[in-house]
């Protein structure tokens, strides 16, 4: 493409972000995550969308480098990370990657399923995925894991304290799950050693920016765009996307499937990011969530800008 052309594409990519932001802004409706009581706390108002695409270029709009626990989008990385340790087939066979068409935190998936959780991407899933790692001590565990969110991120992520304290003091329906996940083999390492570190996880802080660097390094094929550095192999990436596809939006990932057509995994701190492969990650912020645990404002925005491109991974 010449130097014309990209500046082109690069003015519509701007455009399309100042009316989409535009657009969403003001959209009322849907209430900040309560059940972890530092999630409450975070400004509603806040809202930011970012797009890094597959050759590093950035864009942005709002609060864009305004942190944010990275909660359950944390689960992509996680997974990542476990295919890359133990191979896409030992995490199919020993988690699974089917949706549970039941709430993310569901302990009645897990029963129906004979203790399989069946996605990385629901709590069991993804509390399984992280004893799934070879590590000898809760510190390597979570040691290893941070480096691998760093290198996704291009930089060092860091804890939420309050976050990860206010998370840790309530969670004692993931610690539930975790020991029942143990009671049917499907828990690899101490439970409340896997819940904890996945808790840790989830409170890291990342910025919309940070996230769509995340997504970028998946839509590059694994190489973060920004530092160069492979981080997973080509080939385990459309595992994560398949993934992401199947169950990245809670209940809804249907209805995101039938209306955007990205990979996307959504998180209860407000962040959404979605991966246009080949192209670019979009990620968006704003705090209040739908019925499903979606952020409003940051499943239009995301969907606006991904329709207006012609993103759709099933359009022809
Ligand atoms: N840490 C949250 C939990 O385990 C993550 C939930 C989410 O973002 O879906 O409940």
């Amino acid at each position: 493409m010449t130097g014309s052309g990209q500046s082109t594409v690069a003015d519509a990519l701007e455009q399309a972000l100042r009316e989409v932001y535009e657009a969403v802004r003001g959209v009322q409706g849907g209430k900040n995550a309560s059940y972890i009581p530092a999630l409450a706390e975070v400004n509603p108002e806040l809202f930011g969308i970012a797009v890094v695409t597959r050759d590093g270029a950035t864009h942005e709009i709002g609060d864009t480098r305004h942190e944010f626990a990275i909660e359950s989008i944390s689960k992509v990385f996680s997974m990542a990370l476990a295919i890359e340790e133990a191979g896409p087939e030992t995490v199919r066979s020993k988690i699974g990657a089917n949706p549970t068409g039941l709430p993310f935190n569901s302990v009645i998936a897990v029963e129906l399923h004979g203790g399989k959780p069946l996605s990385p991407l629901v709590n069991a899933g993804a509390m399984s995925t992280v004893s799934l790692l070879g590590a000898a001590s809760a510190a390597e565990r979570w040691q290893k894991l941070l480096a691998c969110y760093g290198r996704f991120a291009g930089r060092p992520l860091a804890l939420m304290d309050e976050v990860y304290r206010s998370e840790a003091a309530s969670n004692f329906h993931n610690r539930g799950i975790a020991w029942l996940l143990y009671s049917y083999g499907t828990m690899y390492c101490e439970p409340m050693e896997a819940c904890d570190v996945y808790t840790r996880q989830c409170s890291l802080a990342v910025t919309a920016h940070d996230l769509a660097v995340m997504g970028a390094t998946l839509a590059s094929g694994g190489v973060n765009p920004l530092t160069g550095e492979r981080v997973i192999s080509a080939a385990h990436v459309p595992h994560v996307l398949a993934e992401m596809t199947m169950e990245g939006l809670y209940d809804a990932s249907g209805d995101w499937a039938f209306t955007t057509g990205l990979p996307g995994k959504s998180g209860v701190g407000g962040g959404l990011l979605a991966v246009a492969p080949g192209r670019m990650a979009i990620a968006a912020f704003a705090p209040p969530l739908d019925a499903a645990g979606n952020s409003v404002r940051a499943v239009r925005a995301v969907s606006q800008f991904a329709n207006r491109l012609g993103l759709n991974v099933f359009s022809v």
